[in-house]
């Protein structure tokens, strides 16, 4: 039905669309991702500014008209996230958080813990952008999956629950597994495996560091498990 939405949002992505328009999902708390149009957004008096770009943190109103899609009509910022802009690691990690939220949370699925996750780890690496590592993109895509309920198991064998001689991981078992279960398993080490577990158990801005051999193991513990039980294909975190 028509109206206006009042809403906090953060831009996960924009699209240029005619003349001076631009299209934009929107992340927010209490309606997940949703799609907006910004008209004359690209004129150089338009009265949004530069407001309306990705990773900006806003304060929205937005009429739903009889089209699905949305009309921006007003904008105030929260927090523009200025200097992440100005860090390569730290711009790439903003668009690959944006990237993972948009792919594994679609329209009409809110989720308030998500929208704070992002909006947490925009904040963390615009203040310090060195902390855009490797290890910060695992931890924050690992976050990502224990909020759609796709959290490996780590405590024992995700298939028979053996405690000990945790050898592998198995996407399709959803987590760590024993000898007698490793078919189908990569190998796990001691050091991958207490990656996962810290970063999984403490905050975005305590990162756990971990070796290159331990986080290229957590990279490929996260993406098995989406392309099982999330059908979702992200792009790897790189090599920082
Ligand atoms: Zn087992």
């Amino acid at each position: 039905m028509p109206g206006s939405l009042k809403t906090e949002a953060i831009v996960l992505r924009g699209i240029r669309y005619g003349e001076a328009d631009r299209i934009l999902h929107l992340y927010t708390p209490e309606r997940g991702r949703v799609s907006a149009i910004a008209k004359g957004v690209r004129r150089a008096k338009s009265r949004f500014g530069g407001r309306l770009e990705p990773f900006f943190r806003l304060n929205l109103v937005l009429y739903q008209g009889k089209s699905d899609l949305m009309t921006v009509t007003s904008a105030e910022t929260i927090m523009g996230h200025p200097r992440l802009r100005e860090h390569g690691a730290a711009l790439d990690g903003a668009a690959r958080a944006c990237d993972a939220v948009s792919r594994l949370f679609g329209d009409g699925e809110p989720h308030a813990g998500v929208y704070h996750l992002l909006a947490n780890q925009l904040a963390l690496i615009d203040r310090e952008p060195a902390k855009a590592t490797r290890s910060n993109a695992l931890t924050f895509r690992l976050k990502l999956l224990l909020a759609a309920g796709f959290a490996p198991h780590l405590a024992s064998c995700a298939s028979c629950g053996e405690p000990e001689h945790l050898v592998g991981f198995s996407g399709a078992a959803g987590g760590v597994v024993c000898a007698a279960c490793e078919a189908g398993s990569f190998a796990l080490s001691q050091d991958g495996h207490d990656f996962l577990v810290s970063a999984l158990g403490r905050s975005l801005a305590e990162v756990p560091d971990a070796s290159p051999a331990a986080l290229a193991q957590a990279d490929r513990a996260i993406s098995e498990t989406l392309e099982h039980h999330a059908h979702v294909r992200l792009r790897g975190v790189g090599s920082r």
